[in-house]
């Protein structure tokens, strides 16, 4: 049976550092390739040394390599992975995703290396020999990166550019949401995907216990405890991602400003946003209906009241807001504008996304006063802390939603806290009745996937079970079992009914029988209590195998009908024989069971089936 195989190296139960290792169709896929923020060791990045063991380049291990959007925590390590590491295959991404990566790498470096000094890390001119190797994805164009391997970009949300990816090889095939909502914004539309049925699909699960309220309330909520700070003088930090929410935010204070009449200014830390904004233009089809509409008579991001903003700004007296980079306030400009402001219980710092272990934001979300921001400085906080999820991921309920949306066989948890994880896995499990799971960092999943056949189904055996094509879409909770035989003939396979499949193969009609131990406690009076006894003895025997009753009294081990037989004369009657053995003692009684005229490939498989699980002799009985 063809297995998937899932090892995170980032991500696995925990938010930060994703990459995720996938083989399917002997094919390996390195699903994004992110950095943890939370981190200034070697736990950084993910430890590629599991792939390679230490030897040789990742090119001769891994086929290709997906990064699902730009933020850090997505794609952070690429350069290191592909330029220190070595990685000389194809990377692939999406237009907006490729733009905008290299800036924030970049940035990322700058910070890393001028300011922290840090050697051993990558350089300019590695982000941009990294770059050279990306290969973009358009939405929902097919990409072959071999003759087996296909993958295809759909919309995620989340920012710019955000794709999920469907990889598939052979007959089995994965989803790869990377992080994705489900409901629009101010600027982006909501994911979607179409039924493409994956073998797996694999989700993040950021907010997996989270139902979030309605969008205006928390909108209404911000704007209120703005509002307050501001007024009594205060200062307002709000620590953003360069892009996405810092744009919706500002397209939301914008109006309020408008309709309030304030006069506070409010600042925008400039360089990267900038740009940012430029690339919103750039990749206008990116975003959602209304920006593309609103942006035919007028630049959406020109601003009225929102300035750029400058460090001379920090010092000064009266109230203000700021947004400014990054957002989790592990470094540069608002971790910069915090140890300025947090002092003081007058300002206010609105946290509008999730901070990864490890940062000040993390730290201060926990609800920690007392901080050390300098090495042997520790500083009480007197700001106040507000948390609002403005971040752009699927709650519960929009994960639910995008799994019933593609119908995947398995579902596989990555990019959330391993305790939420749990309570999402026992709702997909209750809910949709999937298999769900969870791995750890470096911790392997095997999935085992049922390969799917194509099967022409003849119009005799159509038309005697109409039902089957009532019950087109499966439902794994009323499955339909057809009875028929399964042909294989000029490479197609049909499903023909028995007299119709012995007819193309000019077979006469025979059976195939074989004798098995039944112990008995008791002698069995009934045929019903017979096949219960059979059922279980099978059952037993066979655990690997589906072992089912039918309704009218047969039992079905996968997809062979057994049946006990009663009205041949070398056949037992079962029941009647049973009868005869009325000792006390406990006894053992050979039984008949047959099934009728299927062709010698299945009676073989069957018999070997049954030959291995049991404890004693099989007789195969002379075909007639
Ligand atoms: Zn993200
Ligand atoms: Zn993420």
């Amino acid at each position: 049976m063809p297995d998937i195989k899932v090892v995170p190296l980032g991500a696995g139960q925990d938010v930060g550092r994703s990459c995720i290792l996938i083989s399917l169709g002997g094919k390996n896929v390195m699903l994004d390739c992110g950095m943890h923020m939370g981190f200034n060791d070697d736990r950084r990045f993910p430890d590629f040394s599991y792939v390679t063991g230490g030897k040789g380049r990742l090119t001769e291990y891994i086929d290709c390599v997906i990064i699902s959007h730009f933020h850090l925590d997505h794609c952070g390590a690429l350069p290191y992975m592909s330029e220190m590491v070595g990685y000389d295959g194809p990377i692939y991404m999406t237009h907006p995703t490729k733009a905008i990566a290299p800036i924030l790498l970049e940035d990322y470096r700058k910070i890393t290396v001028d300011k922290k000094g840090e050697v051993n890390f990558f350089t300019s001119q590695m982000i941009k020999d990294c770059m050279k190797k990306v290969v973009t994805a358009n939405l929902h164009q097919t990409i072959y990166v071999d003759e087996e391997l296909q993958i295809k970009a759909y919309y995620a949300g989340h920012v710019l550019g955000a794709g999920m990816f469907y990889i598939r090889a052979g007959t089995e095939s994965v989803l790869y949401t990377g992080d994705y909502n489900m409901t629009p914004d101010r600027h982006l539309g909501a994911a979607w995907v179409d039924k493409c049925r994956p073998t797996l699909l694999i989700t993040e699960s950021t907010y997996a216990t989270t139902i979030r309220d309605s969008k205006r309330c928390r909108e209404r909520d911000f704007l209120k405890k703005v509002h307050e700070t501001i007024d009594k003088g205060g200062k307002v930090l709000i620590p953003v991602f360069a892009l996405g929410r810092a744009q919706e935010l500002c397209i939301l204070l914008e109006s309020y400003w408008d309709r309030m009449n304030l006069r506070v200014p409010i600042y925008f830390s400039t360089g990267l946003t900038e740009k940012a904004t430029n690339y919103y233009k750039l990749f206008i089809t990116w975003t959602n209906q209304k920006i593309k509409s609103t942006f035919v008579d007028r630049n959406l991001f020109d601003f009225k009241h929102i300035k750029p903003f400058n460090r001379t700004l920090i010092e000064n007296p009266g109230p203000m807001v700021v947004f400014a980079t990054p957002g989790m306030l592990h470094s540069g400009l608002s971790l910069e504008i915090f140890k300025k402001w947090c002092t003081s219980d007058k300002n206010t710092i609105i946290m509008p996304g999730y901070c990864v272990a490890g940062t000040v934001g993390h730290k201060i979300l926990s609800g920690m006063r007392k901080i050390e921001l300098q090495p042997g400085k520790v500083v009480e906080i007197k700001m106040q802390v507000q948390y609002m999820s403005f971040s752009a991921h699927a709650d519960a309920k929009g994960i639910m939603q995008l799994t019933r949306m593609c119908e995947p066989e398995h579902v596989l948890l990555v990019h959330g806290e391993a305790k939420k994880m749990e309570f999402l896995k026992a709702k997909i499990n209750h809910e949709l009745g999937l298999e769900c799971f969870n791995p750890a960092n470096g911790e392997t999943c095997v999935i085992s996937s049922k390969p799917c056949v194509p099967v022409d189904m003849s119009l005799k055996l159509l038309k005697h079970k109409t039902e089957i094509v009532d019950t087109a879409t499966p439902n794994p909770k009323c499955s339909k079992i057809i009875h028929g035989a399964l042909l294989m003939k000029d490479n197609k396979i049909r499903l023909l009914e028995q007299d119709e499949a012995l007819q193309e193969l000019g077979l006469p009609k025979h059976d195939l029988r074989f004798t098995s131990t039944v112990e008995l406690q008791n002698a069995c009076r009934s045929e019903k209590l017979t096949m219960t006894r059979l059922y279980e003895h099978l059952k037993q025997l066979l655990r690997s195998h589906s072992v089912n009753t039918t309704s009218d009294g047969h039992i079905l081990i996968e997809s062979v009908l057994l049946k006990v037989q009663k009205d041949s004369e070398t056949a037992m009657d079962v029941s009647d024989d049973f009868n005869t053995h009325e000792d006390d003692s406990p006894a053992s009684k050979s039984i008949l069971v047959s099934w009728p005229y299927q062709d010698e490939d299945l009676g073989s498989y069957l018999m070997e089936v049954l030959k291995n699980g049991l404890p004693k002799s099989v007789t195969k009985l002379p075909v007639h």
